[in-house]
């Protein structure tokens, strides 16, 4: 299938453009994007020009900041294509809800992606956690974003979500693994005083069976980031680490190796090459959910400000 490929930055260059080209599924059949391009593809600056002058592409990723995102989610959609997001997949819920609406109304699939959920070990946590009752969850993600997001203004910008773009990975691998549902009762949010949004925060959750769940975000750790899930449980002690690909449970790493595709982008191409295929919308909103709790429970603590 022909796809086209929107907002051609930091992501789309790191990871999009690979697993597309990799894939067995898609072909790169152009990219929309004001400043960026990829070699030897056709580039498009106008996205109405592209739909309107490509009705053979049936199919759209888009990896814009999620702001400018839901125009053209909205366009894409009436224009009878089929649609994937980068993570988060919009700026609020209620924008999503109605993206969610317009791609049923059009009969034309939507897939919200959270690409930590296709790394290597979040499969075997799940199924750990499955069978084994929880005592205690502790989230820890900390990067320096000026490695991580070098220049890139908007994540401090409304509805760039500070250190939630990157937190919100985290909680999309807990609500993916967690057999039973959480939901926020504190936060404590530390916003730079030039900046927008927060570029730390402290969560607590409350979970039916009484563990204890947290999760602590920092985005001016320096040197080796941490993304870590660490629980105890009654079952034992489970370590995910690396983002979701290094597990150790009782100190162990799990015997059998994952099988089928290697990598996060392109399980995500390969879960939308079959979701166009079958017709259908995937957008699960829990891992957003939890980042706009934080927004309406959260305390606002003010802190240094942050320049690049
Ligand atoms: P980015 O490089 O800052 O932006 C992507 C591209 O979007 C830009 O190069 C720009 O291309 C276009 N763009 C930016 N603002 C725009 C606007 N207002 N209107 C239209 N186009 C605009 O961001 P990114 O790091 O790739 O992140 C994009 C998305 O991917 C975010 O939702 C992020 O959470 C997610 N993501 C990022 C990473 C990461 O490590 N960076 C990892 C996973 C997921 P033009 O100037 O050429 O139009």
């Amino acid at each position: 299938m022909e796809i086209a490929l929107v907002g051609i930055g930091k992501i789309a260059v790191d990871q999009h453009v690979p697993a597309i080209n990799a894939s067995p599924d898609w072909e790169l059949a152009a990219t929309v994007s004001r400043n960026g391009s990829v070699p030897g593809v056709p580039a498009y600056t106008d996205f109405t020009a592209l739909l309107a002058e490509r009705p053979e592409i049936r199919v759209i990723s888009l990896c814009l900041p999620p702001v400018p995102r839901y125009a053209y989610v909205a366009e894409a959609i009436r224009a009878g294509r089929h649609v994937m997001l980068e993570k988060p997949p919009g700026a609020t819920l209620s924008e999503c809800h109605a993206l969610e609406a317009l791609a049923t109304k059009h009969r034309v699939s939507l897939y919200a992606t959270w690409h930590s959920r296709q790394a290597e070990q979040v499969a075997a946590a799940k199924a750990f956690l499955a069978a084994a009752p929880l005592k205690r969850l502790e989230v820890r993600w900390r990067e320096d974003v000026r490695y991580w997001h070098p220049g890139q203004d908007w994540i401090f910008e409304p509805g760039g979500m500070g250190v939630f773009d990157p937190g919100i990975n985290a909680l999309s691998i807990v609500t993916e693994i967690l057999p039973d549902p959480i939901h926020l009762t504190g936060a404590e949010l530390g916003c730079p005083e030039n900046k927008q949004t927060p570029i730390a925060a402290e969560m607590d959750f409350f979970h039916p069976q009484g563990a204890k769940v947290s999760a602590h975000f920092d985005w001016l750790a320096q040197g080796t980031p941490e993304w870590t899930i660490e629980a105890e449980t009654e079952a034992g002690h489970m370590l995910l680490e690396n983002g979701g690909a290094k597990l150790t449970i009782n100190g162990a790493a799990p015997e059998s190796a994952p099988a089928g595709l290697t990598g996060e982008y392109p399980r995500l191409y390969a879960q939308m090459a079959e979701l166009v295929q079958a017709g259908g919308i995937d957008m699960d909103l829990a891992p957003m959910r939890h980042v706009a709790d934080a927004f309406t429970l959260g305390r606002r603590v003010s802190v240094a400000p942050f320049h690049w």
